[in-house]
C-alpha cells in the first residue's frame, strides 16, 4: 500500500523555521519507527506570490486537494503589507480553507504542568488541562446574507445575519462527535437557544445526530455566556465543545490563553471525509509569522510540532505516535527547557528553535 501523503506549505516568517524542526521528526519516524510518508512541499503565501504572482498557485491547490493531509506554517510578512488585497499572502490560506471546505475548526487547549505557572489561572485549575474546542468555521454570522450597513431614516443601521442549516450543524456536530470516540467520549455543545432561534435549531440538530449515530458518547447542552464562565471557572470539566463560529471564536481563544503562549498552540480545520473515510485536513499552529523574530532562530517549533501530532492522530489514525511526540513535547518542559517566548523576565538562557528540535528528537 502507498504511503500516507503530506504535503508541507511552510510559508513565511518562522513557518520554514519551525517547520524544518517538524521534517526532521518525519525523518526520524522513518529511520527509527518505519514509519513513512509521501511527503511534498511547496510554496504558500509571500513565498508563493514572490514566485508565481499569487499567493496559492492552482497546481498547490490541486496537490493539497489531493493530500491525506496538509501542514501549514505560516504566511505573510511586512514586505507583502502594500499588496493589493486579492494577492495578500493570508488569501493563500483562506482559499485552502474555502476550497477544501474545511468547516470544522479544532483548536486544543492543553496545559503542559512545566508550563502550569504560565497561566493567568491558578495552577490546579490548569494543570494538565487538555480539551478541545470545535469551531465551525464556514458559516453562520460572519457569513449570513443579508449583511451590511444600511441607511434607516436618518441614521446607519450595521446588519449582520446569524443563519445555519441543518445540515451545516449536521456536519461540524459529527465531527466533534469522531473527535470525542478518539479521546473521552464526552461532548458539551454551546449556543444561545435561549435568545436565538438559529441556537434552538443547533441544539435540536446536534440532539439528533447524537441520538441517531452516536448515542455511545456523553452529551451535555450548555449556555456559551455560561460556557465563557465554566471556562475560566474549572475547564477540567470539559472534553469536547463544540460550538458555532462566532461564540466559537471567542471562546477558543479564551480557552488557548488558559495555557500560555502562541508559540505553544496547534490547531486542524478538517472537512469532508475523503475516499480514504478520514477528513480533508490542514494543520497549522495558531500563531502566525512572527516577522519580529524571523531569522533569529529565537521561534518556538512547539506549536508545529504538536499540529504534526494532531495530523498523526487525526489524519493517519497513529494516535500512539501523537502521543509518543506529545509526550516528548511533555518530557523537554519539564526538563526545563525554554524558548525566549516561554520564559518570564529574570527567566535565565533561552535555547534556539534548532536547540528545543533536538531536545524534542531526543526526548
Ligand atoms: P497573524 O496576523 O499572521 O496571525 P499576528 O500579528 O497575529 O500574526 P504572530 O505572527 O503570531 O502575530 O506574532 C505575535 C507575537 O507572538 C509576536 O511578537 C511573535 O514574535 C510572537 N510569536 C508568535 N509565534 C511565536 C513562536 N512560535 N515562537 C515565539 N514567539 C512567537
Ligand atoms: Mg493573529
Amino acid at each position: 500500500m502507498a504511503n500516507p501523503s503530506l504535503l508541507i506549505l511552510a510559508g513565511d516568517g518562522i513557518g520554514p523555521e519551525v517547520m524544518a524542526e517538524v521534517k526532521r521528526i518525519i525523518g526520524w519516524m522513518g529511520a527509527k519507527r518505519g514509519i513513512h510518508f509521501d511527503v511534498s512541499e511547496d510554496l504558500v503565501g509571500g513565498a508563493a506570490y514572490d514566485v508565481h504572482g499569487v499567493p496559492l498557485a492552482d497546481a498547490t491547490m490541486a496537490k493539497a486537494q489531493a493530500a491525506d493531509a496538509v501542514l501549514l506554517g505560516a504566511v505573510g510578512g511586512p514586505k507583502y503589507d502594500k499588496l493589493d488585497f486579492s494577492v495578500k499572502p493570508e488569501r493563500g490560506l483562506l482559499r485552502l480553507r474555502k476550497e477544501m471546505d474545511l468547516f470544522s475548526n479544532l483548536r486544543p487547549a492543553q496545559c503542559f504542568d512545566a508550563l502550569a505557572d504560565f497561566s493567568s489561572l491558578k495552577r490546579d485549575v490548569v494543570a494538565g488541562l487538555d480539551i478541545v474546542i470545535v469551531r465551525e468555521l464556514t458559516s453562520g454570522v460572519y457569513f449570513g446574507e443579508p449583511r451590511g450597513i444600511f441607511k434607516e431614516g436618518n441614521e446607519r443601521v450595521g446588519i449582520n445575519t446569524q443563519r445555519y442549516t441543518e445540515s451545516e450543524i449536521a456536519r461540524v456536530a459529527k465531527s466533534a462527535f469522531e473527535l470525542a470516540r478518539k479521546r473521552s467520549n464526552k461532548v458539551c455543545s454551546m449556543e444561545k437557544a435561549n435568545v436565538m432561534e438559529s441556537g434552538i435549531l443547533w441544539r435540536d440538530v446536534v440532539q439528533e445526530v447524537h441520538d441517531r449515530d452516536y448515542p455511545d458518547v456523553e452529551l451535555s447542552h450548555m449556555y456559551a455566556d455560561n460556557g465563557a464562565m465554566q471556562l475560566v471557572r474549572w475547564p477540567k470539566q470539559f472534553d469536547v465543545i463544540v460550538t458555532d463560529n462566532l461564540f466559537g471564536d471567542v471562546l477558543s481563544d479564551c480557552a488557548a490563553m488558559l495555557t500560555g503562549s502562541l508559540g505553544m498552540l496547534p490547531s486542524a480545520s478538517l472537512g469532508a471525509p475523503m475516499a480514504n473515510g478520514r477528513p480533508k485536513a490542514l494543520y497549522e499552529p495558531v500563531h502566525g509569522s512572527a516577522p519580529d523574530i524571523a531569522g533569529t532562530g529565537k521561534a518556538n517549533p512547539i506549536a508545529c510540532i504538536l499540529s504534526f501530532a494532531m495530523a498523526l492522530r487525526y489524519s493517519f489514525d497513529l494516535g500512539d505516535e501523537a502521543t509518543r511526540v506529545e509526550k516528548a513535547v511533555e518530557k523537554v518542559l519539564a526538563d526545563g527547557l525554554r524558548t525566549a517566548d516561554l520564559m518570564g523576565p529574570d527567566g535565565g538562557t533561552p535555547v534556539s528553535t534548532t536547540q528545543m528540535g533536538d531536545a524534542v528528537l531526543a526526548a
